[in-house]
């Protein structure tokens, strides 16, 4: 079969595949602690759900405005100027079938070929897959473990040449949980402005985050014109199957990625629209803030059990539902570990290179499990280090 060039070089999210790997070992009889998959293991919100059923009998269920129902893009709007205190127009909202469509959307509304797009590494990788179907140069930059995972302003600015047209950005970050300061964001906003390249910001941990509340590009206004905003309400309620993101757009790129999305997906599921409105009403805060109580106490759990393991050093994030601990010092490659502790431990991790090159030397564990589940992990990797060393 003769596949187009530009898919060729194209990697998906590992994370599905070691999914199915793991499920077939379980499917097999193996006990498989899962912390490979980046999606909360809670229920999406009851009102939610309620809201959905009901709007199911009242039908949404045809095509909607490819741009979003006005209701949501009105609800998210208020919901950012609540949150941001930016100025924000329903009218610059975009909803898409997750944030995932949306970052294609915006990628392909803005790269040209050759054009360079700055993205951190280790990152998600739909980021670069998309620059690859685009035809951009992708320009890595490090996220180092000695920068708690921020992104180094000098590294970014040896990348910058007459060629960047965008940046990527996302904070609370998957796979570090890294989070980029006000100092930080106003850095590369100024970076930006002198250099004349956009921004995209991927903030779809926003919500979750144990300690202050991470700052938003959206409060930087010398930016706005040049700011893609993505979020969604995957993360942050639970939505992960819902397929619900969106951005926010400077006025003169709206009507390009709305076009992308009527040419691609028509619009997104009428009912999950009309039922996230409801994710912003006071009942469902309380189950947001459950889920991230309970995150917190996961993510010292295991940020201690690995800690406490000779070989594993592991930094204490500050926002997000992974830890990305050094494993350097076990002198096993991060591939032949993930693959042996899931082979024989019993442990579902990513290498840390399924987020990129600078992801050497480092596994990604989520925490979206059980303390119980946790507990187990940690013993288990325990075991198998002691017994790496016989
Ligand atoms: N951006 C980042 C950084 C993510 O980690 C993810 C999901 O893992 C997404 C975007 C995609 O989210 P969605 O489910 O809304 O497509």
């Amino acid at each position: 079969m003769h596949i187009a060039e530009r898919m060729r070089d194209v990697h998906g999210e590992a994370a599905f595949a070691q999914l199915a790997r793991a499920n077939e070992l379980e499917k097999a009889g193996r006990s498989i602690v899962h912390l490979e998959i980046g999606e909360p293991d809670f229920d999406t919100p009851r009102p939610i759900v309620d809201s959905a059923i009901d709007w199911l009998g009242n039908g949404a269920t045809h095509y909607t405005p490819s741009a979003g129902i006005p209701e949501l893009r009105e609800a998210i709007a208020g919901e950012l100027r609540r949150i941001s205190g930016a100025d924000v127009g329903s009218e610059q909202v975009v909803v898409g079938p997750g944030a995932k469509m949306i970052l294609f959307a915006l990628i392909m509304s803005v790269v040209d070929p050759g054009d360079e797009v700055i993205v951190p590494n280790p990152g998600f990788p739909a980021y670069e897959a998309a620059i690859e179907i685009a035809r951009g140069t992708l320009v890595p930059v490090p996220l180092r473990e000695s920068n708690e995972f921020r992104l180094r302003i000098e590294d970014l600015e040896s990348k910058i040449t007459p060629r960047t047209r965008l940046i990527i950005l996302n904070s609370p970050q998957n796979p570090t949980g890294g989070v980029l300061t006000r100092e930080d964001l106003e850095s590369i906003a100024d970076l930006a402005s002198r250099h004349d390249f956009l921004i995209l910001s991927d903030e779809i941990y926003s919500e979750i985050f144990y300690g202050d509340r991470p700052e938003s590009m959206l409060g930087i206004p010398s930016v706005r014109d040049r700011l893609l905003l993505v979020n969604g309400f995957s993360k942050t309620y639970a939505m992960t199957g819902w397929r619900l993101g969106f951005a926010v757009l400077p006025d003169d790129l709206v009507k390009t990625v709305v076009l992308f999305i009527n040419s691609s997906v028509s619009c997104t599921a009428a009912f999950s629209q009309r039922a996230a409105v409801t994710a912003f009403a006071e009942q469902t805060r309380p189950c947001v803030d459950r889920m991230v109580g309970e995150f917190e106490k996961r993510r010292d759990l295991i940020v201690d059990g690995l800690n406490g393991i000779d070989g594993i050093r592991c930094l204490r994030p500050a926002g997000a539902f992974y830890v990305f601990p050094n494993v350097a010092a076990l002198n096993v490659s991060e591939h032949v570990l993930a693959e042996r502790l899931l082979e024989e431990a019993g442990v579902s991790a990513l290498p840390g290179t399924a987020f990129g090159r600078f992801g050497e030397g480092y596994l990604r564990f989520s925490f979206a499990n059980s303390l119980e589940k946790i507990g187990q992990a940690i013993e288990r990797i325990d075991q198998f280090v002691r017994n790496l060393d016989t």
